[in-house]
């Protein structure tokens, strides 16, 4: 069965497996790599090569994607090209790569898609947080710097490939679109050498090309508290997912959650749901998107992808209740009544 434009074969609310858990390799042809700390996250690439060495050097140039974009578009690293950026261009245009012009395009446009829920100008204020150090900014701070946080202030000249920040103050940061993109890249990479079956993984963004010999990939979601256990079960074939949760970078202090997830209305960490998993054909589209239930809250983020029209997903609320889109509800549990009336469920 084909939802839409990805394709769930079936879902079934079953526990099984750990996070992103895959059907294990079963055969020597398939060529899989795991490299850790490339764009602070573990890459995983796994495809179906008739030969092992053509194989193992097509995700050789996968990973070497992974780092040119690591090296780019990282904050952490001072001479990126985003770090040269937020360091002038709220004194005037600095001119950039056609690649991250084209990125900043695409932020832009998930900020009005989302309502300004993804918005690339959260590090105005996202900044002051370090979620190891189990750090985070005053109120004080914070509301001294919310002002800058707004995708408008963003301005791109397409004639001159520039990048301006309309006023001082404004930082802005990828990481929440990134691994989407990096993901995307290599499966072109992949592509392009003839392969048809594969999974690129950066952290919590996957594509997965072709099947697994007529068997879809099996992908978990985790329970947002216990990271052994899985809330549902998704056979794939064909489509992105990304999974974005209050569990993957944060502290606890008294009873708060502070989280890597910054709602720009506030630049508090934005809690209106624990996780959202996000299917679409592109994984730099679900990971744009895979954000927005937690500023905007289930219904509303429900709401926006089922307009879209190519995506789904299933949110877990704070209640732990679980939410779908349409194209994945859950079977029913039992025939329906057939002594109910006509109409009713
Ligand atoms: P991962 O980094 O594991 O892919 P997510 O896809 O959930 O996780 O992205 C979280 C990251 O997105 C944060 O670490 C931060 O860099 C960035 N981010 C946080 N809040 C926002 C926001 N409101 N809009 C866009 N990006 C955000
Ligand atoms: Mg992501």
């Amino acid at each position: 069965m084909n939802v839409r434009t990805h394709s769930l074969a079936r879902l079934a609310a079953a526990p099984l497996v750990a996070t992103l858990a895959l059907a294990s390799p079963a055969r020597a042809e398939w060529v899989s790599r795991t490299v850790d700390g490339i764009m602070g996250t573990r890459i995983v690439v796994e495809l179906w090569s008739d030969d092992h060495a053509a194989g193992e050097r097509a995700i050789d140039a996968v990973m070497a994607e992974m780092r040119h974009i690591d090296t780019t578009m990282s904050t952490y690293k001072p001479a990126s090209e985003i770090s040269r950026v937020n360091a002038h261009a709220a004194q005037g245009p600095v001119k950039i790569s056609r690649e991250l012009f084209g990125l900043l395009e695409t932020a832009l446009e998930y900020s009005r898609i989302t309502d300004g829920a993804f918005d690339i100008t959260y590090a105005s204020v996202g900044f002051m947080y370090d979620f190891r150090a189990r750090h985070r900014p005053t109120e004080q701070q914070i509301s001294a710097a919310l002002p800058a946080v707004n995708y408008h202030h963003l301005r791109l000249d397409r004639a001159t490939h520039t990048v301006r920040f309309s006023q001082p103050g404004v930082r802005i940061d990828l990481g929440g679109i990134a691994k989407g993109y990096s993901v995307d890249r290599g499966i072109e990479i992949l592509q392009k050498r003839g392969i048809r079956h594969a999974m690129v993984q950066a952290g919590g963004d996957s594509r997965i090309i072709g099947d697994r010999f007529g068997k879809p990939w099996i992908v978990g979601i985790r329970h947002p508290d216990r990271k052994d256990e899985v809330i549902a079960r998704l056979p794939l074939v064909d489509t992105a997912i990304s999974t974005s949760g209050d569990y993957e970078r944060y502290f606890d202090e008294n009873g708060v959650r502070f989280h890597h997830i910054i709602d720009p209305r506030t630049g508090h960490s934005a809690s209106a749901v624990r996780s959202a998993t996000v299917l679409a054909p592109t994984a730099t589209r679900t990971d744009g998107l895979s954000k927005t239930a937690f500023v905007l809250g289930a219904e509303a983020a429900i709401a926006i992808y089922e307009r879209l029209g190519d995506v789904d997903a299933i949110i877990v609320k704070p209640d732990g209740k679980v939410l779908y889109t349409k194209g994945l509800e859950p079977p029913p549990a039992a025939e329906p009544d057939a002594n109910a009336p006509a109409g009713s469920k």
